[in-house]
């Protein structure tokens, strides 16, 4: 693909079609089974995670050279909306491991750490983490304070991360830290690849949450922790662009994500409307709920032309940052929050709408629509909350001095 070119993608090969069938089978017969007894326990999903291992889905978008399926961000956002359809759990692990854990690896990593790090990781053997929060430094994640010093071969960890997905079960982690706290976010931020089990790094706190009770969100602290220097990804004190390369590819997969919720938020609603009778009448035929299930369907049409166009897009980039043009890259990231941020607030309102259509029972703990509920808030607050996403937007028009297409 010329840079710079429109992309149109939304009629899927043969290849893409089979993937989504195969995703879809494991979705409503292994996974959905599963769902309410996770959701209880709050306990990661080991047995469906080893399936998904099994059945290639951890290494989706990467190359086939490097133990991927080869299938791009497009695929990618296939998986991730057809799981999405019927949960959230798996596909933030999913999304922890594969956009913005293999991402820095795959679009930044020497072959050396492709080969040791990345091809375990897309085969399944490995699962990854990404690490930028701090305490002290969330939307301003150039702020962060952990820091690294540089040390014969080594660089020297101290401090601590919070809110890390996959964080108590990853084997590799990728840890944005200060290797110069003066310089921040422009040069003085390094990415590196920590290793479960390394001497110094070690599991803090797993904080209990309102949704997505399959994933672990922990504290990672260090003391002292050595890093071999050849695990720096991207070069010293280029951390901070690859962590928002990670996230640009994460907001788009949030996008598919995001789809999967309005589907199965339709789906449930329509199926609860069509059967439940009040005044001698299916619910359905009452235009206040007919509205809710067509605002939904008009959300999740538009929502699925925006993430797939901007998946073939980025597939079309290549996986060599440094030869991306600059308006292409800017296109990236804007279109990335822009698909993030209407994403997740067309997923909110389709699951409030959805609670609503059910009445009482939509309240009721265990119920599909009420962990829906509560696991969707989310995607407004992570991978940038939404008011960075309209800073990243607003940006954009004023530096570009107007809207680009
Ligand atoms: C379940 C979960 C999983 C997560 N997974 C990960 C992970 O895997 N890795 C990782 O690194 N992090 C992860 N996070 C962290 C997440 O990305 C941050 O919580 C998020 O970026 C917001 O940071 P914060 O919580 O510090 O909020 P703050 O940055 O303190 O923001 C508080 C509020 O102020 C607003 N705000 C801040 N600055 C501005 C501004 N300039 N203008 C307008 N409004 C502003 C914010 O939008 C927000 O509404 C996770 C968090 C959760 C809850």
């Amino acid at each position: 693909m010329e840079h710079g070119a429109p992309t149109i993608q939304m009629k899927f090969t043969e290849e893409q079609n089979a993937l989504r069938e195969t995703v879809a089978k494991f979705a409503e017969e292994e996974m959905a089974p599963i769902l309410e007894e996770m959701d209880e326990k709050e306990e990661f999903p080991q047995k469906t995670v080893q399936r998904m291992k099994e059945l290639g889905f951890f290494g989706v978008p990467i190359p086939e050279e490097y133990g991927g399926l080869g299938m791009g961000k497009v695929g990618y956002c296939i998986m991730l909306e057809e799981l999405s359809k019927f949960d959230a759990s798996h596909p933030a692990i999913l999304g922890a491991h594969t956009s913005l854990g293999m991402t820095p690896l795959h679009y930044y990593g020497t072959e050396e750490q492709k080969q040791k790090f990345l091809v375990p990781a897309a085969k399944g053997e490995k699962l990854m983490g990404f690490s930028l929060t701090e305490p002290h430094s969330g939307s301003d994640s150039g702020s962060l304070k952990t820091e690294a010093k540089a040390e014969g071969d080594y660089w020297i960890l101290n401090g601590n991360k919070i809110y890390v997905t996959n964080g108590k079960e990853a084997d590799q982690i990728v840890v944005m830290a200060a290797n110069d706290l003066k310089l921040g976010s422009n040069g003085g931020i390094s990415a590196f690849l920590v290793e479960k089990g390394m001497k110094g790094f070690r599991l803090g706190r797993c904080e209990k949450k309102m949704g997505l009770h399959g994933t672990s969100t922990a504290e990672l602290i260090f003391e002292n922790c050595a890093v071999p220097k050849e695990n720096i990804i991207g070069g010293v004190g280029r951390g901070f662009y690859v962590a928002m390369t990670a996230l640009d590819v994460g907001r788009v997969s949030l996008g598919a994500g995001s789809c999967g919720g309005i589907w199965g938020a339709l789906n449930v609603s329509l199926n609860y409307a069509n059967n439940r009778m009040q005044f001698d009448a299916p619910i359905v035929q009452y235009q206040a709920i007919q509205f809710k299930l067509a605002d939904m369907a008009m959300h999740l049409h538009a929502l699925r032309t925006m993430v797939y166009q901007a998946a073939a897009f980025q597939d079309g980039l290549g996986y060599d940052p440094t030869k991306w043009p600059r308006s292409d890259r800017l296109k990236k990231s804007r279109d990335s929050a822009v698909i993030k941020c209407l994403g997740s607030e067309w997923a909110s309102k389709a699951v409030n709408d959805a609670l609503q259509i059910h009445g009482g029972i939509g309240y009721i703990r265990g119920t599909p629509i009420e962990r829906a509920y509560r696991d969707a808030r989310i995607s407004e607050i992570f991978e940038g909350t939404n008011e960075v996403q309209r800073m990243i937007i607003a940006g954009d028009l004023i530096g570009r001095g107007g809207f680009v297409p």
